[in-house]
């Protein structure tokens, strides 16, 4: 094959895989063994991301385009018209190391379109990953998309040799999936998923008794969804997600605005804008369901069934519900200093640990480097200075966005016109 012949694949099967977001590497803690190549030990090592968060450090590429199924969101579906290719297993590992080599990258993602069957490709991706590691002794991070509707064994050999396995969900309801993607099935996606998750346990387990037990997924599992293809609410976005993390233990859910690429009257149209904003809050309610101990229906519910655009959620909920503030930040427990708009877990530690010793006001949250802009209109502490306290949800939000500028000011700037 020529060297020619192989850039064009790289070219074509690398552009093809810019639209899956699902590849942060970190969590995992591989390390290098036998002098071999590569080291995914620790947190952040083998990723990093562009200005609009998507991830850049690992070679991300489709193992083909060629795919069998039409879902109508997908620049790989078979009816659209481009071009095609696909790498020999050899290729790809031989890719890795070279790039590895050269420093281009700490890892490989590899996805794939569907070709022949599910166990047809998911067998491929599962040789690459084996080669590397057997054959290589590559330590290096490596994710692999695991394809819906591959048989449990081949799961199982997948989570053996990758650090971490996705399945993309790709349409956050039923209904949308019947009507963008008609051939696909939930349980396609739900059974992967079921058996990653249980062999993870299970391994887990067997090595708390048997040291030498291999980790199986060490990175866990992920998934993705593709926001704004289907009309789906933000409430039935984050409603998913908290199924998926609770069900099956995800380690992380990935939201990706959905980018319009054809003439389909059941899609958004060609030159839609591409709803990066909408991401951006729904990445934020992911880490306040994670980390700040929120649930789904506080910050979205039948009354509000998308999130602030404008606002940021924790902002949103704490305007929504004033009746809560102001929190006294020398008295109150973890979970509300954890609300107070502006405070991130950080400050609410270090709040924790310094009012044992003194109450805490003005100067000492400063010093603290606690965010103040913010968080004074929502917190009293030991101090004569007070914010005002007499006004409304929307009387405040109107104050804090007059204050605030964001990177998101151009698509923001028509609606914030409303507020003026
Ligand atoms: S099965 Fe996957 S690769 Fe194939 S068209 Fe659907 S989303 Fe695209």
């Amino acid at each position: 094959m020529s060297f020619e012949r192989i850039q064009e694949k790289l070219k074509i099967l690398a552009d093809a895989a810019k639209y899956d977001v699902s590849c942060a590497s970190s969590g995992s803690k591989r390390s290098n063994i036998n002098k071999g190549l590569g080291d995914a030990t620790g947190m952040g090592i083998c990723h990093s991301y562009t200005e609009d968060g998507r991830c850049v450090s690992l070679l991300k590429i489709l193992l083909t385009n060629y795919c069998i199924f039409d879902c109508a969101y997908c620049v790989t579906r078979k009816s659209n018209d481009i071009k095609r290719a696909a790498f020999q297993v050899q290729e790809v590992v031989d890719l890795t190391i070279n790039f590895y080599r050269r420093n281009y990258i700490e890892g490989l993602f590899l996805s794939s379109g569907i070709f022949k069957s599910a166990d047809y490709t998911m067998e491929r991706l599962v040789a690459v990953a084996k080669k590397l590691r057997l054959e290589e002794n590559f330590n290096g991070y490596i994710h692999l998309k695991s394809i819906p509707g591959a048989s449990d064994e081949l799961m199982k050999e997948a989570g053996l040799y990758a650090d971490r396995l996705s399945v993309n969900i790709e349409i956050p309801t039923k209904e949308g999936l019947k009507l963008l993607a008609p051939e696909k099935n939930r349980e396609d996606f739900i059974k992967p998923m079921l058996k990653v998750k249980n062999e993870i346990i299970q391994y887990q387990s067997e090595k708390k008794i048997i040291k030498s037990t291999p980790t199986f997924a060490p990175a866990g599992q992920s998934t993705q969804m593709i926001i704004g293809a289907s009309g789906e609410s933000d409430q039935q976005i984050m409603w998913t997600s908290n199924y998926f993390y609770k069900k099956f233990n995800l380690k992380r859910v990935y939201y990706s605005g959905y980018i319009p690429i054809s003439h389909d009257p059941r899609l958004p149209q060609i030159g839609t804008d591409v709803p990066m904003l909408r991401e951006n809050r729904l990445y934020q309610t992911d880490w306040l369901m994670r980390f700040y101990g929120f649930e789904v229906h506080e910050i979205l519910n039948n009354e509000h069934q998308n999130l602030d655009l404008d606002v940021d959620p924790k902002l949103g909920w704490a305007l929504r519900n004033m009746a809560h503030f102001p929190v006294d930040v020398n008295k109150a427990d973890k979970f509300m200093l954890a609300r107070i708009p502006g405070l991130g877990m950080k400050s609410v530690h270090k709040i924790l640990q310094a009012r044992q010793f003194r109450n805490l006001n003005w100067d000492h949250l400063k010093l603290m480097g606690v965010a103040l802009n913010r968080a004074k209109y929502f917190l009293v502490c030991d101090s004569r200075d007070f914010e005002r306290r007499d006004l409304t949800g929307p009387q405040l939000k109107s104050i804090i966005l007059q204050n605030t500028t964001s990177k998101y000011q151009n698509i923001l700037s028509p609606q914030l016109n409303l507020f003026g």
